[in-house]
């Protein structure tokens, strides 16, 4: 018998169709003989739609305590309503809210990270023969008391933290695609699943714009040694297994039927979320990049990319390039403006139609002609370069947002990595 945790993206319960959809693959799952844990996300589009309606009530949506109150009643009511699903199929099923499932998380609201996964009242509940089902993206703070999120997303990592909690057997991930693609699909329609991936590789692809998994899930698995398998609820075709490094015997196993087959680029990623702010004419000598990007660190701004562009011997000075969420510019600007006089620099600018576009493979460390042939596809479907950056398994650059498809066609292409079928998305959201 193994212990299986599944989880449900918001557009596989979009409506009453999708969680009887849902009840009856659990209820399958169940019947095979397996215990199994659920972890579900709002339905639909119902965590965007409570954030306008905070908006609507408040400018700045309340205080973060009450807006994750009110967020996580969306996680609440599908775990309610799949349960009495379930119910109907004449099976054994227990909602539990974050809190109740033992998910504890320090006091961030909004962005809260899980300190502690105790569920006793899950095995309770699974001993006494019940699939147990639990509310995604949520927990609670022992300090405080207060109920949080854990950011946009986070029902992935709730579903990993209870299977590594659990000791599970594997994590299903469902969503409305039928697994972790080349490609977005949605922009590469001959964009083709990828039966492995190493967790490395999704790791970089998530940190890079694909949105099939939270990063942290991805994180978290690789650190508890999880195997993943992102799939559709739509469909009952294999998926992708997001495969961890191999330290024990199982994944050991898997991971050598890797080698032989591993392509040397797994995908292409796109990110149009960011923004790149150029602080111009830094004084060229010792401790100004500290100054800026210390600033910019106690105002908590997540920087990605940077690049300092050479400066020349006349001038003294230099240009500092980075990119950063869209949604911290205005953070960010405001720090910089603060420290402009103080710190001595001429001039910042900001630039928020950018896009950045990652080709990921692990193949790529000991194959020097990957960058090569990367530029020049690039250059053939006439798209400029704004910045380059690189890990042993990357390369990214950032572009002009308008540019973006036709750069991750173009490198889809260039790759090889197109199929002759097209792709199929399901519900059209990707979660
Ligand atoms: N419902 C939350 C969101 O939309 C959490 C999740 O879907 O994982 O971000
Ligand atoms: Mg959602």
């Amino acid at each position: 018998m193994s212990l299986i945790v599944q989880k449900f993206g918001g557009s596989s319960v979009s409506d009453a169709e999708g969680v009887k959809r849902v009840a009856r693959r659990i209820v399958e799952t169940k019947a095979r003989g397996n215990d199994v844990v659920v972890v579900v996300s709002a339905m639909g589009d119902t965590t965007d739609d409570l954030l306008d309606l905070a908006h609507e009530v408040s400018s700045d949506r309340g205080s973060s305590r009450e807006l994750d109150m009110l967020l996580t009643a969306g996680e609440r009511i599908s775990m309610a309503v799949l349960a009495m699903a379930v119910h109907e199929l004449g099976a054994p099923a227990q909602s539990f809210t974050g809190s109740q499932a033992g998910m504890i998380t320090d006091g961030i609201h909004g962005a809260a990270r899980l300190v502690e996964v105790q569920p006793h009242r899950i095995r309770e509940s699974l001993a006494a023969g019940n699939i147990a089902i639990v509310a995604g993206f949520q927990g609670m703070n022992r300090q405080t008391r207060d109920i949080t999120t854990m950011g946009r997303g986070g029902s992935d990592t709730t579903a990993v933290a209870m299977a590594a909690a659990l000791n599970a057997d594997y994590c299903e991930i469902y969503s409305d695609v039928d697994g972790v693609f080349t490609a977005d699909p949605r922009i590469v329609s001959s964009a083709h699943k990828l039966n492995e991936v190493s967790s490395e590789e999704m790791l970089e692809m998530a940190a890079n714009g694909a949105k099939i998994l939270h990063l942290r899930c991805v994180e978290y698995a690789r650190r508890f040694n999880l195997k993943l398998h992102v799939r559709s609820s739509f469909s009952d075709l294999e998926g992708t297994w997001v495969i961890p490094s191999a330290t024990d015997a199982d994944s050991a196993e898997l991971m050598k039927e890797i080698p032989l087959e591993q392509p040397l680029i797994s995908g292409v990623a796109h990110d149009r979320s960011q923004a790149k702010i150029t602080v111009v004419g830094v004084p060229d000598v010792p401790g100004y990049a500290a100054k800026i990007f210390g600033s910019l660190n106690d105002a908590h701004v997540n920087l990605d990319m940077i690049v300092q562009n050479v400066s020349t011997k006349s001038a003294e000075r230099t240009h500092i390039s980075f990119t950063l969420p869209q949604d911290q510019g205005g953070t960010a600007l405001a720090v910089l403006r603060r420290v402009q006089q103080e710190i001595g620099f001429e001039d910042i600018e900001y630039d928020d139609s950018i896009g950045k576009l990652s080709l990921v493979g692990a193949g790529m460390k000991s194959n020097p002609g990957v960058s090569f042939q990367f530029f020049e596809a690039l250059s053939e479907a006439g798209v400029n370069i704004d910045m380059i950056s690189t890990s042993e398994i990357r390369i990214s650059v950032v572009t002009r947002a308008d540019l973006l498809d036709a750069a991750v066609r173009a490198v889809h292409t260039a790759f090889g990595l197109d199929s002759d079928d097209e792709a199929t998305v399901y519900g059209g959201t990707g979660r």
